[in-house]
């Protein structure tokens, strides 16, 4: 799982053609707006890549790592510079580069099956290891894996073991299989922060850790994470002035990734919070690439990642139809932020162990129904959709059972898409199309008494699931 953390190409002024940039999908028109919040990422993100592209010069150490369960306040402590593979792929999907790459890395001998963001990633490697803004990325001199869930992060940071022959070291995040973290398993992963990865970045700073600089990381994630969870809720009003998924991977690039415990990121929280607020008063709706969206006819729970090769056409079908995403899960990969979690100063390692032990990709099928559950009711969401990736066995895997008991708990009739994260081919835009009009249109008939209310079959949309 992952995220993005790039803002949305946007124009001054006038509508630009986005096929051009992140599509490799047919060219659509992007809305033109540039919120202060958006401009403030943008420059974050760029002066992020500046720090990488100089970083051995500038004799910083650099840490690849992954998205969920990630220790970026004990790397802030450090001042090490994260590199987040998984965000580096999703941008190269949204540049129109991933189909080459996935190639590469298909011609250099990896299955068809492997994860696409892996590939993606070895590709981009392979190719020169450009980042997202055109410069060269670092080598990393320390493999961070937190392992939360997946086995595939195991595997790929394997790989660039084999590429990059720097140190690894692995902190195991116990699988929270009963839905609870126990003390235990907390307590095992503070050792292990203790005995493993502290005393190797240590070692490869030169530095002690300084815990008093590891508390002020923290308690500036608290401030952010506070801010995001406003957002978040703000979908609750009608018309919602933001969409909780096509909109909400914006929001969530700075806390997922390299800016969670730094000013910059609390800045743009409480930018953000502002924006949002101004819109509940005007009763606006969020910017999507269709237009200023207050005339919301369906309120939608979205649970998977999006399609990142065909971002804004994927959105386009949604905000074409009046459907606004109130809430999704694939926004909380990173931080269940609105379940009450915080970081906390006060407890610095404690908070990190329940950070990375509660993270969604670390939870069981039962408690991801619970989550969904609480959303659909929560946000009073009038549908909800599943968009199941080919790439992500660890992800996809029961959803349509999720589907299903769903439908039972709630009454609220599902619909199931496939698509990929970033692999073109595997994008059938006109079957997603129709068969989303059609769930539209049964939600429009139920909604006008001409459907029972419950007890309808799932609306299973794309290929065979
Ligand atoms: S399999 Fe899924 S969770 Fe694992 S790295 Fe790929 S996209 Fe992420």
């Amino acid at each position: 799982m992952s995220l993005v953390n790039i803002t949305p190409k946007k124009g001054d002024g006038k509508s630009i053609k986005a096929g051009a940039g992140p599509s490799e999908g047919s060219a659509i028109t992007v809305p033109v707006t540039k919120d202060a919040s958006q401009q403030r990422q943008k420059r974050m993100i760029a002066n992020h890549f500046d720090k990488l592209s100089t970083a051995k010069e500038d004799g910083k150490k650099v840490a690849y790592t992954f998205v969920p369960g990630n220790l970026t306040e004990l790397m802030g402590a450090f001042e090490m510079l994260p590199v987040l593979p998984e965000i580096n792929a999703l941008q190269s999907g949204m540049r129109g580069k991933s189909g080459a790459y996935i190639s590469e890395a298909e011609r250099g001998g990896h299955s068809e099956d492997v994860c696409s963001y892996v590939k993606c990633d070895i590709g981009m490697l392979r190719s020169g290891n450009v980042g997202p803004t055109g410069k060269t990325l670092p080598s990393p001199d320390l493999l961070l894996l937190s392992y939360t869930g997946c086995f595939t992060f195991m595997k790929w940071f394997e790989l660039l073991k084999a590429e990059y022959n720097c140190p690894v070291v692995m902190l195991h995040v116990p699988y929270q299989a009963d839905g609870i973290i126990t003390p235990e398993m907390r307590q095992y992963v503070i050792d292990q922060l203790k005995s493993d990865v502290i005393p190797q970045m240590e070692q490869i700073t030169g530095k002690k850790l300084n815990l008093d600089k590891l508390a002020e990381q923290l308690a500036r994630s608290r401030r952010a994470e506070d801010a995001l969870v406003k957002v978040w809720e703000s979908a609750k009003n009608r018309p919602s002035p933001i969409d909780g998924y096509f909109g909400g991977v914006y929001y969530i690039g700075p806390i997922f990734s390299a800016f969670r415990g730094s000013e910059d990121a609390v800045a743009y929280y409480e930018e953000l919070l502002a924006e949002v607020n101004d819109r509940i008063k005007t009763g606006e709706g969020p910017m999507t690439p269709a237009g200023v969206m207050s005339n919301q006819k369906y309120r939608l729970v979205v649970e998977g990642p999006p399609s990142w090769t065909h971002f804004n056409e994927f959105w386009n079908m949604f905000s074409n139809e009046g459907a606004i995403a109130v809430a999704s899960t694939y926004t909380r990969v990173g931080g269940l932020y609105d379940q009450g979690f915080r970081h906390d100063p006060q407890d610095p390692l404690g908070t990190l162990a329940d950070y990375c032990l509660g993270c969604y990709t670390n939870r069981s099928l039962p408690s991801r129904i619970d989550l969904l559950e609480k959303y659909i009711k929560s946000y009073s969401a009038d549908g909800f959709l599943i968009n199941s990736v080919k790439s992500c066995n660890s992800f996809s895997a029961g959803q349509l059972m999720i589907l299903r008991e769903l439908e039972k708990r709630t009454g609220v009739p599902g619909a199931f898409v496939e698509s990929d994260l970033v692999d073109p081919r595997y994008f059938g835009k006109a079957n997603i199309e129709n068969r989303l009009q059609s769930y539209l249109q049964m939600l429009e008939a139920r909604r006008n008494g001409n459907i029972a209310a419950s007890g309808s079959s799932p609306v299973v949309i794309g290929s065979a699931p």
